[in-house]
């Protein structure tokens, strides 16, 4: 049996002090070789423990089998199956549900379904992931959320119309319920600063929700000042425009040399598979370019907003 993890083991902090106010809800480890998020959480959560807490604030484990293995996922990928017709599979008693992730994905479901009829003066829903590409720190979000102040306030690039292109994710399915939904990218995988970056940015979020009663003023503008300092050279918002997606047994392989957010030409060689060389099929920024094996994202063409 694979239905070896309580929901105990789950959560990473929960706090609860009966007052009114937002409900943050953050995610780390979706994506079992990003445990930089789940580092952060519990992180935050210690330093909580001095404050008086408005509204409720969870962290959560998002695949525990896969974050014990250091692997993006085991049978299929948890920030992908978040659709219609997986969610009617995890909600149905006529299956076994005997994949790894098919029990990481009800016990997220449940925890997400669970607040969603709940009254809060906002229901936030993060996740915290991190990219194999260097400066990695953005936020994907839906469009008609890039303006929120919770979003503002990480002060690092948004990028919207995602969407369009990565189809059942956590994030939609939280934006679907009824939350403030996001992704929240703190860096590069395994690296210090991606733990630090997605620190400031929690608290930053928690400060713009009004879940810390009794916060010193100039917390808020610390931890605003630290991120600015990390994106000055990062745009503000960008859309996302295109997509290369890699199928199974492609061998595909990034071209060395690309980060997020690099400028680059119509026609330029970006990648190769087993068919020969990828080209970019637009001017734009490239974004989310993929350096490990396991995903199906090759990379994304993305544009300045005016
Ligand atoms: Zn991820």
């Amino acid at each position: 049996m694979y239905w070896k993890n309580s929901m105990k083991d789950r959560i990473i902090g929960h706090l609860n002090q009966q007052r009114p106010g937002p409900l943050m809800i953050l995610v780390g480890g979706m994506h079992g070789n990003e445990a930089e998020g789940v580092y952060a959480i519990e992180r935050v959560f210690e330093q909580l423990k001095e404050y008086t807490i408005n509204g409720e604030i969870i962290g959560v484990k998002g695949n525990l089998a896969a974050l014990e293995q250091q692997r993006r996922y085991l049978a299929y990928d948890l920030n992908r199956c978040w659709n219609e017709a997986h969610l009617r599979y995890l909600r149905s008693e006529a299956f076994n549900h005997d994949k790894p992730e098919d029990q990481e994905a009800i016990a997220l479901l449940e925890i997400v379904d669970r607040y969603a009829h709940q009254d809060f003066t906002t229901k936030i829903l993060a996740d915290l992931h991190t990219t194999s590409a260097q400066r990695g720190s953005f936020v994907i979000v839906p469009e008609y959320y890039a303006d929120h102040p919770v979003i503002e306030a990480l002060h690092i690039p948004v990028v919207v119309n995602m969407e369009y292109f990565l189809k059942g994710t956590l994030l939609n399915y939280g934006c679907d319920r009824g939350y403030l939904s996001f992704a929240f990218e703190g860096g590069q995988i395994g690296s210090p600063e991606a733990v630090d970056l997605h620190v400031a940015g929690v608290w930053s979020m928690l400060l713009e929700a009004g879940a810390i009663e009794d916060a010193p003023a100039s917390l808020k503008e610390e931890q605003a000042d630290y991120l600015k300092h990390l994106a000055w050279d990062l745009p503000n918002r960008v859309t996302a425009k295109s997509m290369h997606v890699v199928h199974e047994g492609a061998n595909f392989q990034m071209e060395e040399g690309y980060f997020n957010f690099k400028e680059v030409s119509k026609g330029e060689v970006l990648a190769h598979d087993k068919d020969g060389p990828i080209v970019a099929p637009q001017d734009g920024l490239i974004f989310m370019p993929l350096y490990q094996k396991e995903g199906s994202d090759g990379f994304f063409i993305v544009d300045l907003d005016e």
